[in-house]
Formats: C-alpha cells, sequence, structure tokens
C-alpha cells in the first residue's frame, strides 16, 4: 500500500507536512494529452503498479483519473478526481479537471484548490482555444504555471516559434528549462541551455514502463542524426539568451513560466517535470477567510468544499464531498464542524481518493484532499473545521448561457424527480431555476456548455430511476444575478425575464448580449456585480 502519511503520533506536524505537499491540476485543451501525462506522471511514482491498476493502450478509456460511468462511455472527463502518490519525498495531490469547455465551472472549482497548475500544449497545435481559457482563470486565481509542450516524437512546430505564443497568450515570460534534442524527426532526449551533454531516452512503446536514460556527449552521439545536435544546442542558448534563465521568485510571482518537452505517451521527459514539481514548486500557502484574515497553515483543521460528486458506484447511491485541507491536521474520527450551519460533522468515514479506490485517510495537512463518504448537507463551497470558527469564502458561480426546462415522462416518478434535480443542482451539476409562473412544465436548468444537459439527463436516469425529456432551448444567451427590492422592474425592459433560484436568488436573462447592456444601462442598480 502507500505509505503516504506519517506515523499516528509522529512528529511531524503541520508545518512540515505542509511543505513537502504539491498540489496542482494539469490543464489543457482535449486531445493534448492530459490523461496520458497524468498517467505517466503516476507511473513515475510507480503509483499504478502498486495500487493494482493496469495501463498501457488497452486500458486507455479508463484511465487512473477517470470515474464515472458517463465519461468513460463518452471518453471525455466531466468529473474531476484526485489522485495522490510520494515522488521524491514529497506528497503529490493531482486533481483531475475535464477537458471539455462545457464543464468550464467544474474547473474552475479545482483550480480554486490548488497551488499551481501544468499546462499543458500539443507540440504540433501549439495554444489551442481551451488552453487559453483555462490560462486565464489561472491568472485570475494568481496560480503559478508550469508549461509542458507534448507530443515531441512527432512533428511539430518549432520550439522557438510555441515560445512565442506562450508568451503573446499568457503574458508571462516562457523560460527553457530543458530543451528537446532531434525535434522535430526523431525526439531523442532533452538538453539542458549551454550544456555539452543531453539526457538520452530510451522509447518505451506501450507506454507502461519509466524510460532508461543515459546522459551522452551531444557531439560525438551517432545515433542522433547530423546537424541535430547543433540545432539543439544553439536554439537552446537563443531561447535562454531572449528570455532569460529559470528564477523561483519570478514563477511563484506568475511572471515566468518554466517550460518542458515530453513525449507523455512514451514516458519521455515527465521525470524532470516530476523532479521540477518537487525541487520549485510551491508548497499550500494560507487562505484567506470571509473575514479577510488568513487562516495559518498552523492553525486547527479547516477545509472546504470544492467538489460533491455521487454515482460513483452503481450498486449503490453513494455521495463524496471533496475537501481541500486548508489548515492543521485532519485525524480521521476527529470532532469538526460545519461553518455554514454550526452542526458537527461525522469524519469517520473520510478518504484519500486514488483514481477509482480509495484509502482511508487517517491523518492529513493543508494541501491533501479528502473525500467524505455521505456526509449529509455538505455543499460545494462550505468550509468545515475543528477549534476556532472559520469560514471561506463561497465558489463562486458562473453565470449560466444556456436555459432549458426539464421534462418527465412518467408524472408518477415526480418525488423522485424533485429528489435527483434537487441532488445534481447541490453538487454542482447544473443551475436550478423557476419561472415567475411556479414552472408548470418544469423545472428550468441553467448550464454554461450543452454536454452539462446530457449529464443530468444520464444521470437522473441512472441514479433516480427517471426518465425525462427537454423542450427546446429558451431564447437566453446571458444572465446576471439581480439585487434589490425592484428587481422586478428589469420585465420592462423588452428581450429580458426574470428566473428565481431555489434561494430565493433572482436571476435577469436576456435574449443577446444588446438586451443585456440596454438593461444594465437603464436599470444599473439592479445588478449584483
Ligand atoms: P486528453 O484528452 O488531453 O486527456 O488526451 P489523452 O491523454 O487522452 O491523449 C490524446 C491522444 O494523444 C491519445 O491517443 C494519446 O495516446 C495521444 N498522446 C498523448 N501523449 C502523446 C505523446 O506524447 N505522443 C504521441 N504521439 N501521442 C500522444
Amino acid at each position: 500500500m502507500l505509505n503516504t502519511d506519517s506515523p499516528a503520533g509522529g512528529d511531524a506536524g503541520p508545518a512540515t507536512e505542509t511543505a513537502r505537499r504539491r498540489t496542482f491540476a494539469v490543464i489543457s485543451h482535449p486531445d493534448a494529452g492530459k490523461s496520458t501525462l497524468t498517467e505517466a506522471m503516476a507511473l513515475q511514482a510507480r503509483v499504478v503498479d502498486e495500487a493494482g491498476v493496469t495501463h498501457g493502450k488497452a486500458s486507455r478509456q479508463s484511465t487512473v483519473s477517470d470515474w464515472n460511468d458517463v465519461e468513460r462511455e463518452r471518453g471525455i472527463s466531466i468529473s474531476s478526481s484526485a489522485l495522490r502518490f510520494d515522488f521524491a519525498g514529497k506528497v503529490i495531490n493531482l486533481l483531475d479537471t475535464p477537458g471539455h469547455s462545457d464543464f468550464s465551472e467544474d474547473t474552475y472549482r479545482v483550480l480554486m484548490a490548488v497551488d499551481f497548475t501544468v499546462m499543458l500544449i500539443d507540440a504540433a497545435k501549439g495554444m489551442e482555444p481551451q488552453t487559453r481559457k483555462l490560462f486565464d482563470a489561472c491568472r485570475r486565481l494568481d496560480l503559478p504555471v508550469i508549461t509542458v509542450i507534448n507530443k515531441c516524437d512527432r512533428p511539430g512546430k518549432e520550439p522557438l516559434e510555441l515560445f512565442d505564443e506562450i508568451q503573446d497568450a499568457t503574458g508571462r515570460t516562457p523560460v527553457a528549462v530543458n530543451w528537446p534534442v532531434g525535434l522535430p524527426s526523431a525526439f531523442q532526449g532533452l538538453t539542458t541551455p549551454g550544456e555539452e551533454t543531453y539526457t538520452w531516452h530510451e522509447a518505451t512503446q506501450s507506454g507502461a514502463r519509466v524510460a532508461r536514460e543515459e546522459v551522452v556527449e551531444g557531439a560525438s552521439d551517432e545515433r542522433l542524426e547530423p546537424g541535430a545536435w547543433s540545432a539543439a544546442s544553439e536554439n537552446a542558448l537563443l531561447a535562454r539568451e531572449l528570455n532569460g534563465a529559470f528564477d523561483d521568485e519570478d514563477f511563484t510571482a506568475c511572471e515566468q513560466t518554466p517550460v518542458f518537452f515530453t513525449a507523455a505517451s512514451s514516458n519521455l521527459g515527465v521525470r524532470a517535470v516530476m523532479d521540477f514539481i518537487a525541487a520549485h514548486a510551491p508548497a499550500p500557502s494560507p487562505r484567506t477567510a470571509v473575514t479577510g484574515d488568513d487562516r495559518a497553515l498552523t492553525a486547527d483543521f479547516s477545509g472546504y468544499v470544492f467538489k460533491v460528486q455521487s454515482g460513483m458506484n452503481p450498486a449503490h447511491r453513494d455521495q463524496i464531498a471533496i475537501v481541500r485541507v486548508n489548515s492543521g491536521t485532519f485525524e480521521r474520527g476527529m470532532d469538526i464542524r460545519h461553518a455554514q450551519s454550526g452542526r458537527p460533522l461525522n469524519s469517520k468515514y473520510a478518504h484519500h481518493l486514488v483514481g477509482r479506490g480509495r484509502e482511508t485517510a487517517a491523518l492529513s495537512w493543508p494541501g491533501d484532499i479528502v473525500g467524505f463518504v455521505n456526509v449529509t448537507g455538505l455543499k460545494i463551497g462550505d468550509t468545515m473545521h475543528s477549534g476556532k470558527r472559520v469560514e471561506f469564502p463561497p465558489m463562486p458561480r458562473f453565470n449560466p448561457e444556456r436555459f432549458r426546462v426539464i421534462r418527465l415522462t412518467d408524472s408518477s416518478q415526480q418525488k423522485r424527480f424533485a429528489k435527483g434535480i434537487a441532488q445534481l443542482e447541490e453538487d454542482g451539476t447544473v443551475q436550478v431555476f423557476r419561472t415567475p409562473d411556479g414552472s408548470p412544465r418544469g423545472p428550468v436548468l441553467g448550464a454554461v456548455g450543452d454536454l452539462q444537459f446530457e449529464v443530468v439527463k444520464e444521470r437522473l436516469r441512472r441514479e433516480f430511476g427517471v426518465e425525462t425529456a427537454y423542450d427546446e432551448l429558451l431564447p437566453y444567451e446571458l444572465s446576471r444575478p439581480l439585487k434589490g427590492p425592484n428587481v422586478e422592474s428589469l420585465k420592462q425592459v423588452f428581450g429580458t425575464d426574470l428566473l428565481y433560484r431555489p434561494d430565493g436568488e433572482v436571476v435577469g436573462v436576456f435574449r443577446d448580449k444588446w438586451k443585456f447592456e440596454r438593461a444594465l444601462e437603464k436599470l444599473p442598480e439592479l445588478f449584483a456585480d
């Protein structure tokens, strides 16, 4: 079994343990190789084999970090799970994010729970639309970003051209930590700018082994094609001269992004990324509470729910509230409270999350991810704590852009339908509204992307046994939360309507951005932000 915890009663306290944590997510446009890199990273720590999970081509549809049936069937990552393993004396908490833009709200919540990210780019495609969007989220959250240029075993863009793209799209200076040798025709390994040697990598065919490495003299290596070494060493030096060398402070201040090259499917270059993460990536730092005060890392335990996941086990309905530890030591069975309601919570069934398996969590420290099984009443954004009360700010809600009425096709299932909708609203799968006339046809669902509607329909069928159908898309493209006693006056503006959330919040919906701008101009006092 994995042994990532210090022995209970050992003297390594939260300060020491926090310094060992590396909590991050890999972000990328779909198909850049996120699942492959995640697997390759875990492989470096040999966690894949130890957890008894098979991998390689045959199991590509169910990699260690994939979870739900829906996501396996569709071959896309919908939910977020966490993978935990030891590497070079550090505890790695790798959070999975859905790549598809329809699940960007889910991704944003995951990014709120990490300390830095790895931005994965396909060497042939460069910065893609979803990469840019995800990067913008990193910018808003002040997250340091490590850039990994993947699929180096195939023909791709010139590395220096990719550097320009990264700089233009992110505003951060890309600095070469290593440089590919043999690109684009035959990727052989990696060098460091200014060095005479390079690390030759054996390409592993199935991706199931850690690549064998050998440090060799670049100029005299006969495996390289003529000119390959001089091109690599010259370009590496040029990149260094243009953008400078890596600097820890500039990296954590989000001014630099260190760049690595990999072929994740052959495990090439992945070790260098992991070594860098262990040595240079930021450990968790104190989180700010709603009061504006930081909760010290060494204070009593606190954490917040960034994801509620259900439907993992088809045999019985279970639900896990996924929590990031923000301070102190969490010990299973300890007394903890739910900050929002003040009531005690059961901490007996807490688990670390390792892909589809669960490992019972004995002790956890800041940066760790813990799943609370079947603890009712926990919602996304909620805080739990021991000792002195603390509450962290709620998760921001995205403004939905797509709206549909969902109808029950068999009216005898009304009770289960209501329960299912409430559950899916609670775990953040979709937003639920009613119309001013009480929604006689069914509740209105609000989403950022259409795939969310499909997931709702499928989960209602699978987990709650109810069949549903959707009406046509409602004619709104934008929504904004409203405030104040006069929200009803928005209805005077042509092309706008009101929707109500279960908690009473009123949301204005607009047919297009011009109607929205007009309403904002006429009635600015109604808009919450
Ligand atoms: P994701 O959608 O970002 O999670 O991408 P996947 O990890 O599923 O990879 C998408 C495809 O690219 C799969 O067919 C992988 O086998 C392939 N792939 C991933 N990494 C590499 C790589 O380094 N080189 C090559 N040639 N293919 C890769």
